[in-house]
């Protein structure tokens, strides 16, 4: 379906109030289009056609092997998604993202570029260090009950300074910040104790991605969607060095 096929009115999408009862929650939109769906892949740079977006992956598993092939393009350096204004442009009426990322906010992890994926293709959420919050996770409840993204993938990094300054401060408290960069901080304390092994630094940061994917499984709303089949949560690295993607 072409951008021009689409049956949603633009004046509906400004204020879209949609009422789910996955997980007892109701979710009131207002800011965010949603739904629809998009020309995945117009005006690709190279001759290989982009996937469509009838393509795009409706289950768990089918969403992680896209981001990992996606992954794989950029290692290779073949990306598919380059887009161009116009491009860009074709996106506005709505979206159907097929997986969640969470990454953190360091400028070096642009989630779409490191899977080679086009706007409105994957729902991403970033916080320095993957930090949770309750707003960041009703985030990422809006985009499992909104959204009905199958998959969430916590994307942490190797080098994160985030995960630095944690494990820095548990040798030598007088080096955690203040304010709320502190309780930033903080939150990223109990993986730097539970750190071991030669790279302090990257065992602090499995450890954190995996307490941050523990967390998200208990969310009583996406413990649900676990529960009937339609939501997996998983952990990854990426290295900063090799633009590799590696699962937990
Ligand atoms: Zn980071």
């Amino acid at each position: 379906m072409t951008v021009e096929e689409r049956p949603q009115g633009v004046s509906a999408r400004r204020t879209l109030l949609r009422g789910l009862a996955l997980g007892g929650i109701s979710v009131a939109v207002s800011a965010c289009a949603s739904g629809g769906s998009k020309a995945a892949g117009e005006g690709a740079a190279t001759t290989v056609p982009a996937p469509q977006s009838t393509d795009l992956p409706k289950t768990p598993d089918g969403a992680l092997q896209r981001l990992l092939e996606g992954n794989k393009r950029l290692l290779a350096n073949e990306r598919l998604h380059v887009q161009t204004l116009s491009d860009i442009r074709k996106h506005a009426t709505g979206q159907s993202p097929y997986a969640q990322v969470f990454g953190c906010a360091d400028s070096r992890v642009p989630v779409e570029v490191v899977f080679d994926e086009d706007f409105g293709d994957v729902f991403v959420t970033r916080t320095a260090g993957n930090v949770l919050s309750e707003p960041t996770i009703g985030t990422i409840e809006y985009g499992v009950l909104a959204l009905n993204t199958p998959l969430i993938m916590v994307l942490g990094h190797q080098n994160c300074g985030a995960v630095k300054a944690a494990v820095d401060a548990m040798k030598d408290p007088s080096k955690l910040p203040t304010g709320a960069l502190g309780a930033l901080v903080s939150a990223l304390l109990p993986a730097a104790k539970a750190a071991k092994g030669e790279d302090v630094y990257a065992s602090a940061l499995e450890a954190h991605v995996r307490s941050v994917v523990a967390t998200l499984e208990g969310t009583p709303s996406l413990a649900e969607a676990i529960k009937a089949g339609k939501l997996r949560v998983v952990g990854a690295s990426y290295d900063l060095a090799t633009a590799k993607v590696t699962m937990y």
